[in-house]
């Protein structure tokens, strides 16, 4: 018995349903309930919110959400053998799991909770990464969710984080960092999980803004951003070229020099540009 819940231990529970990891599905997991109740602390307090998580596997994470108070989970997983584990757990914890066994990438779950809802994932980084950009981008703000633990590689991790100035810095810093407030909060060694991945890993926390931190249409700042990093390494008045004929005037007119390169330009001037670019 685990000391957090009474459950058996996820050992246990893997051997049991024969959840041998699959590669396929991005399977690392974390067995150590110690380790996902700390993860789960993370996300602030849970006890008055709603949890996203999405792939659960055998269920550690879940279980460390649920001890840790949540008022709600639903759980997301496409691997049907989870199905039998996350039913014990579902049994445990009498009416606060709600499971959904499908592809995150093709339902909106949020829908289904209530409002405060903190959504947490330690999901392959692929999926992980292409839903953060989904969830950064609704099509209003403040989204559904008011914050974001999410699992991802080390080097994805500082790419969220990372300032302008930095190999890391690109689209995801600026689109992560424009509505909300991102941070590392963990570091994880390739031990801590089951198969042991090739990286490091690393828990970035996302909280929501109220409201972004400059004025920007969304979806022009999204191109405007793609644009200018899709070509890094040359100077803006080339790389946003295509975005009007009179891009060195517009990018001197909000004091962009136009020979400076998108890694050297920081989210208020982005978003300068692209008011300029939207007029
Ligand atoms: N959360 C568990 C843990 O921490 O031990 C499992 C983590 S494992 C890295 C990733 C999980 O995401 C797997 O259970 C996998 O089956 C699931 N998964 C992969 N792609 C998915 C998708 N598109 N939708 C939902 N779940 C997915």
């Amino acid at each position: 018995m685990s000391q957090i819940d009474g459950l058996p231990p996820l050992r246990e529970v893997i051997a049991t349903h024969g959840m041998v990891a699959k590669k396929s599905l991005g399977q690392n997991f974390l067995l150590d309930l110690n380790l996902t109740s700390k993860i789960a602390r993370q996300a602030g307090d849970l006890t008055q919110c709603d949890v996203l998580e999405v792939g659960p596997g055998p269920g550690g994470l879940t279980r460390g959400l649920l001890a840790e108070g949540a008022r709600k989970v639903l759980a997301v997983e496409k691997d049907s053998r989870a199905m039998g584990p996350l039913g014990e757990i579902q049994a445990a914890y009498p009416g606060r799991l709600d499971v959904i066994n499908a592809d995150a990438l093709e339902l909106d779950p949020l829908q289904h909770l209530t409002p405060p809802i903190r959504v947490v994932a330690n999901l392959p980084y692929n999926v992980g990464t292409e839903l953060l950009v989904r969830w950064l981008t609704p099509k209003i703000w403040p989204p559904a969710w008011s914050s974001l633990t999410l699992m991802f590689q080390k080097e994805v991790a500082q790419r969220i984080v990372a300032q302008p100035g930095s190999k890391a810095y690109g689209r995801l810093a600026v689109l992560a960092q424009w509505r909300c407030d991102a941070q590392i909060v963990m570091e994880l060694p390739p031990e801590a999980f089951t198969p042991p991945p090739k990286i490091r890993s690393a828990v970035v926390h996302l909280d929501a803004l109220p409201e972004p931190r400059f004025e920007a249409n969304a979806d022009k700042l999204q191109k405007v951003v793609a644009t200018a990093f899709n070509q890094r390494r040359k100077m803006l008045r080339a790389s946003l070229k295509g975005l009007s004929p009179e891009i060195e005037d517009i990018l001197t007119s909000v004091g962009i020099k136009p020979t400076s390169r998108a890694e050297e330009i920081g989210l208020e001037e982005f978003c300068a540009l692209t008011r300029a670019l939207t007029k």
